[in-house]
């Protein structure tokens, strides 16, 4: 008998029907002899119209309500799907992150998790009872509910996962696993059987949503094994794992993009110590993570500065960066949400030289311009204009011999 945990995402709970189709998965592992506690995302399409509706109400709306607002989703499936179970004869009980609790911080719309108590979790399973949790939501220590950022049930299934120290952690999903790049977009993406941890969190971190960033770190921390896969077939999925020695011999193993980042640029500002700081301290104190940045080379004791943040925390940037200007004495500055990110990664990148090199000349044959780079051991990444995503995710993922072979499946 094992212990498992199964977390169905928002396209696998989208319909009532669709509910059905995963309440017969659960069940079938229940009947196998395992304990299971499932974690489930809102209807698909739920958690957006809710953050809409916040977006609808006010510009900027408090943090503490957007979060009791869009952790609503959760609660209408773990219901369905228990009442779903318990109308076929099964124990089911459902469960709110706070009910568990799934302790976290207080960083609203972004909160960690800090603790989860496994007390009642523990005893229901004794008598029989299939547990759903919601994913995505929390409790903070002075019982605020919080959310985990966006995708982020994955992080409650590993979380729980490695809090009961499960067996079997599976992530069901609407692919059915982690491809080469994302399958919706390039048909030709080969299924990956299985890949590090650290290539995970690169691909996650540059944009395939296919599993959330902080899910990946947990499951290293916690050495949990997430097996991603189909919740609309039974093949065997990849399997997100310690790297082995044959995971090294892959020169890339995946191409990913991301098209949630705006660019913001100051300019002419003056080229002196404590102007970085000036600039990007207040932007780290309202929690808006810069990703990439570069300075120019000066010029008669000035330079320019361009960054990257989250398209969702661009307004907030804008407004932060338009008071500190002034202070620092900068001529002007401009932004665009037009941009994309692509990124080559690979463990095997550690070892061979000349991965830049090829991705600059595939993208420059398709006349594409490179307009910020920006490299880590394992990655190599590009900001482009965001009208050639498409064409740079394939002519890369065909430059670097990741299209499938025929004889693949
Ligand atoms: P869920 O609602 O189940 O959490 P998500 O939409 O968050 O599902 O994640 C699954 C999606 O991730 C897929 O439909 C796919 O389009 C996308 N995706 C992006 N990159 C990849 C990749 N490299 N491999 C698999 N899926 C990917
Ligand atoms: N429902 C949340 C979202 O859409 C959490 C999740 O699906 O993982 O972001
Ligand atoms: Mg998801």
């Amino acid at each position: 008998m094992a212990l498992v945990v199964q977390k169905y995402g928002g396209t696998s709970v989208g319909t009532v029907e669709k509910i059905r189709n995963v309440a017969k998965r659960v069940a079938k592992t229940f009947d196998d002899g395992n304990d299971v506690v499932v974690i489930v995302s809102a209807m698909a399409g739920e958690t957006n119209r809710l953050v809409a509706l916040a977006d609808d109400m006010c510009e900027f709306p408090s943090e503490r309500e957007y979060d009791v607002l869009v952790s609503t989703g959760e609660q209408v499936t773990i219901a369905l799907l228990s009442m779903c179970l318990q109308s076929m004869g099964y124990n089911a009980k459902s469960y709110l992150g706070s009910q568990i609790p799934v302790v976290t911080d207080s960083a609203h719309s972004r909160a960690r998790i800090k603790n989860i108590d496994d007390k009642k979790i523990r005893e229901d399973l004794k008598s029989g009872t299939i547990i759903i949790v919601a994913g995505f939501q929390g409790i903070d220590e002075h019982g605020n509910v919080t959310t985990l950022g966006r995708g982020g049930s994955d992080t409650s299934a590993v979380a729980v996962a490695a809090a009961l120290k499960a067996d079997v952690c599976e992530i069901y999903t609407d692919v059915d696993g982690v491809y080469t790049t994302d399958p919706r977009m390039v048909p030709e993406a080969a299924k990956i059987e299985k890949i590090s941890y650290e290539e995970m969190l690169e691909m996650a971190s540059l944009g395939a949503k296919v599993l959330q960033i902080r899910s990946v770190e947990f499951a290293k921390k916690y050495n949990v094994v997430i097996h991603v896969r189909s919740s609309f077939d039974d093949k065997p999925g990849t399997l997100v794992m310690k790297e082995d020695q044959e995971m090294e011999t892959v020169l890339v193993s995946g191409i990913a993009y991301n098209k949630d980042e705006a660019k913001i640029s100051i300019f002419g500002v003056p080229d002196q110590p404590g102007i970085a700081a000036q600039i990007f301290t207040p932007l780290g104190e309202a929690g808006i993570t810069v990703d990439m940045i570069i300075q120019n080379v000066s010029h008669e004791g000035k330079t320019d500065m361009t960054f990257t943040v989250p398209k969702t925390d661009c307004k907030k940037a804008l407004k932060i960066v338009e008071e500190v200007a002034p202070k620092i004495n900068a001529s002007g500055m401009k932004h665009t949400e037009d941009i994309a990110k692509i990124s080559v990664i690979g463990v095997g990148m550690r070892s061979h030289a000349g991965i830049a090199q090829k991705m600059f000349e595939t993208l420059s044959k398709e006349g594409i311009n490179i307009e910020m780079i920006s490299t880590s051991e394992i990655k190599i990444s590009c900001v482009i204009a965001a009208k050639y995503t498409e064409l740079a995710v394939r002519v890369l993922h065909e430059a670097f011999g990741l299209n499938k072979l025929e004889t693949d499946e």
